[in-house]
């Protein structure tokens, strides 16, 4: 081993750091393109390539000055500030936003640009404080990029904000330095010394921020896979389990405060004949107008699922009147809408039936309770809604209906169009 009682003094120099970064940088952007091919990510591949680049751009910055001409002076940087943009288009791919390639490539384009001006950019001083601002520039927007997508955990937020921002902090830490530094020293004694650290620095940051996105597109795949696996893909609705799950979170939120819970079971009249009549296309696509008319009667908070063929549910906090008004908007527009489906009269409408209870209540009670009301509102003649007596308690279990709710209507009212409304 080496020491320093070997006599051998221990000394980082710069090219020995920059073969470092370029290797550590391009080994790195390898892994990446690799696992974005695995896990199909293009936000991973383009990460990767950006590293590639950043790797050679470090490789070019070296050799520039031995090879120009015909490399034009400043090529490295221009090459450095495209791989920065290319992170920050990484950054924005990851939430399924487009490459803005224009804005890409505005850092290694105004260089350039400034390159070709006559006087402006011979000062090494000048050159090292716009290739800070452009580096911090393009970190600080990724930073921003990552921390856009909202749904993961805050511990993995975290360091997706903190690393870019100390990685842009750690480039524009020279600017303000040098103004308080004396005459004669100015930035480029202080860029020269820097850039030891400069090296370090970036090959810290390339090793934490590839950690980074690769927790972050996992996280992003299980994401994809867990909602397909909550979704319905005909109507776009939670499917059962999703349903199920959704409604669980709703009544936990329900439970401290003593609200009331109500179930709508909604279920299309004389589905079979819609798909006998016209095809399976126009009932699916009577199906998927259903879930379009949920959506838009419903309020926002409110849970709604396809429970399997024809069947909808819907849990929201409330009794059986808002329950009972919602159902009944629900009626009266899917009724409309349906009339008339991809030019076939379909005349399409839905019996509903509503339970209502206390949060804390298992799910499967309030469902039974929905499910025996709209069985009697399917006996009443149908596209009507039948309430299920009494507003169940905790206590209830099974499903006793302890105390009679006032609120249901024992007769039933005349909606505004079609059948009654009828207690169960
Ligand atoms: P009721 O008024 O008593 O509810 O009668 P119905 O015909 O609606 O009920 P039934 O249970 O007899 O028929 C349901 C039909 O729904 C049978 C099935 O072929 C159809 N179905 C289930 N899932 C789908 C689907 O995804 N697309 C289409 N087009 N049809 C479906
Ligand atoms: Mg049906
Ligand atoms: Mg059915």
């Amino acid at each position: 081993m080496l020491s320093r009682a070997d006599g051998i003094p221990l000394s980082l120099d710069l090219t020995t750091l920059a073969v470092a970064a370029t290797f550590v940088a391009a080994l790195i952007g390898l892994v990446l393109l690799l696992a974005s091919r695995q896990d199909r990510i293009p936000a991973l591949a383009w990460w990767g390539a950006a590293y590639l680049l950043g790797g050679l751009a470090v490789g070019v910055w070296c050799v520039e000055d031995l090879v120009s001409p015909p490399l034009p002076r400043g090529f490295g940087s221009a090459m450095l500030f495209v791989a920065c943009g290319m992170m920050w288009s990484a950054a924005r791919l990851f939430h399924g936003r487009p490459v803005l390639w224009g804005a890409m490539c505005a850092g290694a384009t105004l260089w350039l640009a400034l390159s070709l001006v006559p006087g402006v950019l011979k000062a090494s001083e000048t050159r090292a404080t716009l290739s800070l601002i452009i580096i911090a520039c393009y970190t600080f927007i990724t930073a921003a990029e990552l921390w856009r997508e909202r749904r993961r955990a805050l511990i993995r937020r975290w360091p997706a904000l903190f690393v870019p921002i100390l990685h842009a902090a750690v480039f524009l830490f020279p600017i303000p330095l040098a103004a308080l530094m004396p005459e004669q020293a100015g930035m480029l004694s202080l860029t020269s010394g820097w850039i030891a650290v400069f090296m370090l620095e970036v090959m810290l940051y390339v090793v934490g921020m590839a950690f980074i996105v690769l927790v972050l597109s996992k996280d992003r795949a299980l994401h994809v896979h867990k909602t397909a696996a909550m979704t319905d893909p005909l109507t776009g609705l939670f499917n059962r389990r999703g349903f199920r799950e959704a409604s669980e979170r709703l009544a936990l939120r329900a439970k401290p405060g003593g609200a009331t819970l109500s179930v709508l079971m909604c279920d299309l009249d004389h589905f079979k004949s819609i798909n006998d009549r016209f095809g399976h296309g126009v009932g699916d696509a009577t199906l998927r107008l259903f879930a379009a008319t949920m959506r838009s009667t419903m309020r926002t908070n409110d849970i709604i699922g396809r429970m399997g063929g024809e069947e909808f549910a819907v849990i929201l906090i409330g009794g059986s009147p808002e329950a009972r008004a919602a159902g009944e908007r629900v009626r009266v527009a899917f009724e409309q809408a349906a009339a008339e489906i991809r030019g076939c009269a379909v005349g399409g409408t839905v019996s509903i039936g509503i339970s209502a209870g206390a949060a804390g209540l298992p799910f499967e009670v309030l469902l039974r309770q929905a499910d025996a009301a709209l069985y009697r509102a399917k006996a009443q003649g149908r596209n009507c809604l039948a309430v299920s007596e009494g507003l169940l308690d905790v206590e209830a279990g099974a499903g006793d209906t302890p105390d009679a709710d006032p609120t249901t209507d024992q007769a039933g009212t005349e909606p505004a169009s079609g059948r009654a409304s009828v207690a169960a």
